[in-house]
């Protein structure tokens, strides 16, 4: 079997971030790491659903909303896929600080929080989004210049 490009990045030395995981033609797909891999910190089903609905639907309404093509959950539990067209990295990093604000501001229910909507409603909950959401945000803050290369990566 030919290795997909995701299993050649070294996970022992990825820290949370925003990585260019990679490019196919006009789609770029960031990695967006809100956990240090295999530390035993992953996220659990609340924080991962909730934030997905959160972000798909903040993403979907902003600058960017007619170039996202995907958002959601890593199967590995440490952060989300997050696929844009034709993106300006730059802008793309701006925001998804900006919907990270928004999650942290949010007021009332979980978009999408319904037995009609959702697949798996009884597991949202809005607090286990805002926490990742302000943990993730304060991480991406830290970042002073941003190359969206993994580490140790050319
Ligand atoms: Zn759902």
């Amino acid at each position: 079997m030919e290795k997909i490009t995701s299993f050649t990045v070294d996970h022992r030395y990825i820290t949370p971030g925003v990585y260019i995981s990679r490019i196919d033609d006009d789609i770029t797909t960031y990695d967006l790491r809100t956990r240090k891999p295999n530390c035993g910190d992953f996220m659990d089903e609340y924080i991962m659903h909730t934030f997905e609905h959160l972000f798909a639907t903040y993403v979907r309404n902003s600058a960017i909303k007619d170039r996202v093509v995907y958002f959601g959950p890593m199967g590995c539990a440490t952060g989300f896929y997050l696929l844009v067209r034709n993106s300006d990295h730059l802008e793309t990093f701006a925001v998804i600080k900006d919907v990270l604000k928004k999650i942290i501001l949010h007021k009332g229910e979980v978009f999408g929080c319904s037995e009609i909507e959702c697949g798996n409603y009884k597991t949202l909950k809005l607090e286990a989004a805002v926490s990742e959401a302000k943990a993730y945000l304060e991480k991406l803050e830290a970042i002073k210049e941003i190359n969206f290369k993994y580490p140790g990566e050319k």
